[in-house]
């Protein structure tokens, strides 16, 4: 307790004020993601997680996503003598929180070790440098993501990958052969369309005849390019054979810089760690990556795993909102009792915690299907192409709300920017339009089950592992596989199919793998409907007590 005073005149004591949440390990505290790693295979490296855990929770990192947020990246077009040289300035802070995810391997763990596990143990790792911040979390996944559509073209990923994998961060500008590690990027969407990339009117030139892992030279422009910093990126544009991928560097094979000019940053509601910029490409050098006409699905590739990460992020979002109200309100009394003591405050914290155990158990058991998808096993590929626009839809989805209710637990001082709160709260929409906005994901499942019906069985039947546990989760599955089967208006009706098919695939694996109530929760809430429209109306004889406790950081 502190006095506050002025000469003579002591005003008040300052009591019943909470403590920072910092310094803390935001992976063993964490006890649903802790056992979630262990449940999908992450256990082989449960140190590093620790390790990057303990950093992502240091009052030094969380002090540098403050920093990397509150200073913007600031776009220098031109030199003092009016050179183009087209670099984005960040603070020190940005570097530093790069450095903690790169050394961390959270951009490269499954390529440079392909371990049972590996996307598991990356996810887990992710999340928690996203925890300090997420903006730098957009260059990660990215190159985490390109690996993948790189292999596409052997001779290119000969070249690149070693950079991209290197666990060494260097932010500088030079060419990428000069340094000892790289980043990459991604630049598809136009002013004239976004989600419809078939409206791309960038064009590519051959240099030599042209073909997979030819010269080009890429003219035109993107409306979003984030982190234009990184040393290249994947970038979508038309030939003769329709729209084709592209590696395009920032500089030339002989050391000068690439045709690829900033025209400006964004100016974004959250996300303002990580610059966005609209850029043009005048002429600009690049090798094409894939087959020619082929670009959307060589892209795609690398898509798929940026979307897993969206869920991440938006589960990481949950988790760090929930630990800051369940701490708060751990730390406040009102009304003669610790908040936490209240009985809607129960109900409300209880709430938010089914939301993210949900999200976290189910965005990691996605991870796990990536691995195995990578390993060959075709059930395992069949659920991860249905699942990751079902999750990428809902999770993000209920990001924001979850981060609004998460705020209000705090009172006035969440709404105040010394608590992160906002921070956390602006962050939350992007997730779900990037990558694909929420009417892209549902649009995306429908494809899926019109190209592939064997991906909806393989879905189902992951669901169905659960039944018999719980009669809920056994009708709802089986009324959303009659919606799903009812084609009358389906796609009007689309994201109402994809909520449930999320709804019943989170329970199925909160009821395998989660907490009895929290399972038992969340199917009286969000299967049966006995629920409100806001977070906190669980119904009566919910153990909100053991909720709360099995979420409550361990410190
Ligand atoms: C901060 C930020 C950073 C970004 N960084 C990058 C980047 O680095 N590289 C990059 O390439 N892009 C980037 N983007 C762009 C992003 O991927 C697009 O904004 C997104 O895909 C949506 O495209 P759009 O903005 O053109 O919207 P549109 O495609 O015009 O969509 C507008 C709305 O219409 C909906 N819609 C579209 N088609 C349909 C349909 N058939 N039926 C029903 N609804 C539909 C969409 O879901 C959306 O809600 C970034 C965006 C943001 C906000």
């Amino acid at each position: 307790m502190e006095t506050i005073q002025a000469p003579g005149h002591a005003t008040h004591e300052v009591r019943n004020q909470s403590q920072p949440l910092e310094d803390f390990n935001v992976f063993t505290s964490d006890t649903v993601l802790r056992e979630a790693v262990s449940r999908e295979g992450g256990d082989f490296a449960v140190e590093r997680i620790e390790a990057v855990g303990a950093a992502g929770g240091s009052a030094e990192a969380i002090r540098w996503g403050f920093e990397a947020e509150g200073n913007r990246p600031e776009l220098k077009t031109h030199d003092r003598f009016g050179h183009r040289i087209d670099e984005v300035e960040f603070h020190p802070s940005y570097h530093q929180l790069m450095k903690l995810h790169v050394e961390g391997a959270t951009h490269a763990l499954p390529w440079r070790e392909p371990e049972p596990g590996a996307h598991v143990a990356r996810a887990a790792a992710f999340m928690c440098v996203s925890a300090a911040d997420a903006g730098t979390g957009c260059p990660i996944s990215m190159t985490y993501s390109v690996i993948p559509a790189l292999r596409k073209q052997p001779e290119l990923a000969e070249e690149w990958e070693p950079r991209f994998t290197s666990l060494e961060y260097d932010g500088r500008l030079v060419p990428a052969a000069e340094k000892p590690g790289a980043l990459c990027g991604m630049a598809m969407t136009e002013k004239q369309g976004g989600s419809d990339v078939r409206a791309n009117t960038t064009t590519a030139e051959p240099v030599n005849g042209g073909g997979p892992g030819a010269e080009y030279e890429i003219t035109g422009h993107k409306w979003f390019c984030s982190a234009p910093m990184c040393d290249a990126f994947l970038v979508l544009a038309q030939t003769e054979s329709g729209a084709s991928c592209f590696l395009l560097p920032r500089f030339t094979p002989d050391g000068e810089r690439n045709r690829m000019h900033l025209q400006r940053l964004k100016d974004k509601l959250g996300n303002r760690s990580n610059a966005s910029s609209e850029v043009e490409f005048r002429g600009a050098w690049a090798r094409m990556v894939g087959e020619g006409g082929r670009g959307v699905p060589t892209i795609i590739e690398m898509v798929n795993h940026t979307r897993l990460d969206c869920a991440l992020g938006s589960a990481s979002g949950m988790r760090r909102g929930l630990e800051q109200a369940i701490w708060h309100a751990s730390h406040r009394s009102a009304f003669g009792k610790e908040l936490i003591e209240q009985p809607l405050m129960q109900n409300v914290l209880s709430d938010l915690a089914i939301e993210s155990e949900a999200a976290t158990i189910s965005s990691l058991w996605l991870a796990r299907q990536f691995d195995q998808a990578h390993a060959g096993d075709e059930q395992s590929a069949l659920r991860r192409r249905l699942a990751t626009p079902v999750l990428k839809y809902w999770i993000c989805k209920r990001a924001p709300w979850h981060a609004v209710e998460a705020l209000e637990c705090l009172g006035g001082n969440g709404y105040v920017e010394e608590s992160g709160m906002p921070r956390l709260f602006r962050e939350s929409p992007l997730m779900s339009i990037w990558e694909g906005s929420g009417n892209v994901q549902a649009l995306d499942v429908l494809r899926a089950m019109v190209k592939s019906p064997e991906a909806v069985e393989a879905f189902f039947a992951e669901v169905e592992e659960a039944f018999g546990s719980d009669n809920r989760l056994d009708a709802f599955a089986e009324a959303t596989r009659r919606e799903l089967g009812d084609l009358e208006q389906i796609e009007s009706r689309a994201r109402r199919v994809v909520e449930r098919m999320a709804l019943a695939l989170q329970a199925s694996l909160l009821v395998r793998y989660g907490d009895e109530a929290v399972a038992d929760a969340f199917c009286a809430t969000r299967l049966e409907g006995d629920w409100g429209n806001a977070f906190g109306t669980l119904p009566a004889g919910t153990d909100c007590s053991r909720i709360i406790e099995r979420h409550r950081p361990l410190l």
